[in-house]
């Protein structure tokens, strides 16, 4: 399938992870592909995976929290591409885990930077281009901790849920201008994230899977593939009557 052929798309926090798996999903699907990290040398990787496979993509460094960045980063896709079709706001941190009361001010500022505002800047930077060029698609990627508590985890969770916030209020404001704006909410996905996440709960005495899995009605975490496949859907034109959906891809974790 090849849903995606002249299209160009931006993935942000492309150097590992999800956004790693649906930077090579989107250029599998014929995209050519912005690949956009913090990390230099895991985008490259990806920009490499992407290559090898026969595809096309190009690497830009970006740390979303900066407007200059961003800005810079959006002049430097549509230099490469011509044009953004479909966005991915995808770069995020977990930062540290403590109860609500020890919460260092310094984990809450760190967080929101990435998460909350890095989502904001990329939206507003994106919205911006896609509104000149006629529409587009865009993605971004919130979490079951969107959704609902986890004790220990405030500023992540508050990121997560004003991700949420920010993808109705843009899906609403720019629907009719043909941009679709929806978010994904993954559960526990096989990544560095969630290994970091179960090192803070367990100092090392059990991976994320060990942790994770029987916590999921499916009894198991997710691969990052599976939620690249939801992402790319909801970009493609299948998903053309999905707007503003804040859709949950996590083995039943949130039905409980
Ligand atoms: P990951 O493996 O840690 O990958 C995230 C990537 O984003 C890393 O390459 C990271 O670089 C990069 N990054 C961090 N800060 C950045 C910044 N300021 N600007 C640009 N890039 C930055 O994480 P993941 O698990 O794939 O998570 C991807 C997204 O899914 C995140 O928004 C996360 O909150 C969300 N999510 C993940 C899970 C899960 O279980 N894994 C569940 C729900 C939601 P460094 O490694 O150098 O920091």
């Amino acid at each position: 399938m090849e849903d995606f052929s002249g299209k160009s798309v931006l993935v942000t926090g492309s150097g590992a992870g999800i956004g790693r798996a649906a930077a090579l999903e989107f250029a599998r699907q014929g995209a050519k592909v912005m690949v956009s990290d913090i990390d230099e040398k895991g985008g490259e990787e990806t920009v490499a995976m992407i290559r090898e496979a026969g595809g096309q993509a190009a690497f830009r460094k970006a740390d979303v929290s900066k407007a200059e960045d961003v800005n810079a980063l959006i002049s430097a896709a549509v230099e490469e591409f011509g044009r953004i079709d479909c966005a991915v706001n995808n770069a995020g941190i977990e930062g540290k885990i403590a109860p609500f009361e020890d919460q260092p001010e310094v984990n809450y500022d760190a967080i929101m930077a990435v998460n909350s505002k890095g989502t904001f800047l990329c939206l507003q930077a994106e919205i911006h281009h896609m509104l000149q060029a006629g529409g587009g698609a865009i993605v971004n990627l919130s979490s079951v901790a969107g959704l609902i508590g986890f004790p220990g985890l405030s500023p992540y969770v508050a990121s997560k849920h004003a991700v949420i916030g920010m993808t109705k209020n843009a899906a609403l404001e720019y629907g009719k201008a043909g941009i679709r704006i929806n978010a994904v909410c993954p559960g526990g996905i096989d990544t560095r994230m969630l290994d970091s996440l179960a090192d803070q709960v367990s100092a090392g005495a059990q991976n994320s899977s060990q942790m994770m899995d029987p916590l999921h009605p499916l009894g198991r975490i997710g691969t990052p593939q599976e939620v690249a496949n939801l992402i790319v859907w909801l970009c493609s034109p299948q998903a053309s009557f999905m707007l503003g959906a804040i859709v949950p891809v996590d083995g039943g974790f949130v039905a409980q």
